[in-house]
């Protein structure tokens, strides 16, 4: 019975950095299980709104009163069109010690099919930050560890971006740029001309802008979140998933709850996993020589503190007692917005999936004395009004027939994505007495932004705002939202990589500094947050891992 449940690797996960693994691991000849919580979702298939129009769904893209009840967080970032690749917060409830947005995607490809898909590298001034001030631990790698993997992901799931050779965006291997339109490229020629150290470039994305690989191009109508039927953005489902299937070597097992992992006191390695199934409630036991772990941080925690040993009290690989700690979220909150009064003779067509980017231009050399350390870029887009912004006037006749089908003005909105500090008691844990449908521990959020992240929220609007005013633009309004933790959706940190294994979990490869056959490649794995969108990176420590796990179990050291 137990060589039906052997494999030579499993994978958990079949998220943006699960896909990954599982790809990476298959092509290079391993048999591997993908385990995955949620349902399955098959490309094209099953994206059963991604062509429904507008009047299709009864209530518009509002949500009803139920949803806001019963998902009082999902149904924050959901809408009817995209509602089901969410899970329920009443089904899977977890407990905020503070607010903590946490947005989940329970399925095959997790939410590889909802991400916004912006790609950023890091640079050395994200690596060695953490280094030259005292913070936290120092990176155990540095951008020339992992530029060419940077290359090699890119090269696989197409990004578009412009090439600006910048020190602290470095260029990728990019398919065309998106194009600006012209209220953009008018506040992109204001920033060259007024502003030092700042340029405004096409958002990089993982949407493609030519046909690559079998997949795309993309047609340019934004309804991502619903999966595209074209593959004309990145995700586990259109990409990872069906080229690892290609290759003869992987089992994808949906509806898999990883609950724990199972340590072997003699080997000292861990030999599998237990798996509740969602439906039927049976456990499985399943074995590999290797296992990456890809449930995204926050689970992925959970999994390690949920499996406890004579060796490992405090959770798997939990020597360091870092394991749930120094949680990050970049947060997004503060910025502002414009309006242009002219360009009036001019407008675009389709619509486009992504807007632009403003590349970090804060503490760049060394700290400037602005009050914080580290940084922030902009992100945002510029759009012309229609008519629908002006659909709750009142009026009628031909005056309001005019009104409402003559494009307003056009506007521009923008806001810093800003870097988080790895803070020691923002933290993940398990609560005790409080457990799930499968009889599993309540995962506990304990997290909160302090004053570096809000002192560069207040320079956000500033300098958001004098950029509008240098370009000329009026009714400007900053905003600073406070969102929560976990609105930005880019949760990382709680088992960080390190040299030492008395302060990380993981060493410069994933691999864990005292159990060899684990890797942890999601945004667990993260020393420092830097300010750009993570899952690039996420994708390219998964393809550097899995190629050094699969060298180093050739060489018998695994
Ligand atoms: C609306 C939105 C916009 C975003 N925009 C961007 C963006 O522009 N750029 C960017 O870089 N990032 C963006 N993100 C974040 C991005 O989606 C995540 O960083 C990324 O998906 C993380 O990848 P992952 O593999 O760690 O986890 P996920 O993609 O979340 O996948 C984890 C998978 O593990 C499964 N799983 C969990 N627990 C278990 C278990 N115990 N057993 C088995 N399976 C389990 C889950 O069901 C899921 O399928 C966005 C996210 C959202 C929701
Ligand atoms: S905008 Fe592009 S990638 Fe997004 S759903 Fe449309 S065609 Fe697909």
């Amino acid at each position: 019975m137990k060589n039906l449940n052997f494999y030579d690797a499993i994978v958990i996960g079949s998220g943006i950095s699960g896909g990954w693994a599982a790809m990476e691991l298959c092509k290079k000849g391993l048999k591997t299980l993908l385990l995955e919580r949620g349902r399955d979702v098959k490309h094209i298939q099953d994206y059963p709104t991604a062509n429904l129009n507008p009047w299709d769904f009864e209530l518009g893209f509002n949500n009803t009163l139920k949803d806001q009840e019963n998902d009082p967080i999902q149904s924050m970032a959901y809408t009817p069109a995209d509602k089901h690749f969410y899970v329920s917060d009443k089904d899977q409830p977890y407990v905020q010690e503070k607010p903590f947005n946490w947005f989940r995607g329970y399925q095959v490809g997790g939410r590889s099919l909802l991400w916004g898909r912006q790609c950023y590298r890091l640079s050395d001034l994200d690596f060695e930050a953490n280094l030259k001030e005292g913070v936290a631990i120092d990176w155990p790698i540095r951008y020339k560890d992992i530029a060419s993997w940077y290359s090699y992901v890119e090269s696989f799931i197409g990004v578009s971006g412009k090439h600006e050779n910048l020190s602290q965006l470095p260029d990728g291997e990019f398919l065309p740029p998106f194009e600006l339109n012209c209220i953009e490229e008018h506040l992109a020629d204001s920033i060259l001309k007024t502003e030092e150290n700042r340029l405004l470039t096409p958002a990089r994305v993982a949407n493609l802008t030519k046909g690559w690989d079998n997949r795309g191009p993309c047609q340019n109508r934004n309804l991502c979140t619903r999966g595209c039927p074209f593959g004309g953005y990145f995700s586990s489902n259109s990409s990872t998933i069906p080229s690892a299937m290609a290759t003869g070597n992987l089992t994808l097992r949906p509806f898999s709850i990883v609950v724990e992992l199972i340590y072997d006191e003699q080997e000292q390695k861990a030999k599998g996993v237990k798996v509740i199934d969602s439906v039927s409630n049976e456990v499985h036991l399943f074995y590999a020589n290797i296992i990456f772990i890809n449930a995204s941080t926050i689970p992925t925690t959970a999994l390690l503190l949920n499996s406890v040993s004579s060796r490992f009290p405090n959770g798997f690989g939990n020597d360091s007692g870092q394991v749930g700690h120094n949680l990050m979220d970049h947060h997004s909150s503060a910025g502002a917005f414009g309006m242009h009064d002219s360009f009036k003779n001019q407008y675009y067509k389709g619509r486009r999936p992504c807007g632009f980017l403003i590349p970090r231009y804060r503490n760049l050399n060394n700290n400037e004395n602005l009050g914080f350390s580290r940084g922030y870029n902009i992100q945002g887009r510029g759009q012309r009004q229609e008519w629908v912004d002006l659909s709750s006037s009142n009026g009628y006749g031909s005056q309001f027939k005019k009104e409402i089908t003559t494009p307003g003005k056009w506007m521009v909105w923008m806001a810093g994505w800003g870097e988080c500090l790895p803070y020691f008691e923002n933290r993940v844990s398990l609560v005790p007495d409080k457990v799930d449908k499968w009889g599993q521990k309540l995962i506990a959020i304990d997290f909160e932004f302090k004053d570096n992240e809000r002192k560069m929220m207040d320079d956000i609007k500033d300098t958001a705002t004098e950029m509008l005013i240098k370009a000329g633009f009026n009714n400007i309004d900053s905003f600073n939202y406070n969102k929560p933790g976990g609105s930005t959706v880019h949760e990382m940190g709680t088992a960080r990589m390190g040299n030492d294994p008395k302060t990380s979990v993981l060493n410069r490869f994933n691999q864990m500094h005292s159990v060899k056959n684990v890797f942890i490649t999601d945004g667990s794995c993260m020393t420092s947050s830097g300010c750009q969108n993570p899952s690039l990176t996420y994708m390219a420590l998964t393809a550097r891992a899995c190629d050094y796990a699969v060298k180093q179990l050739k060489l018998g050291n695994l």
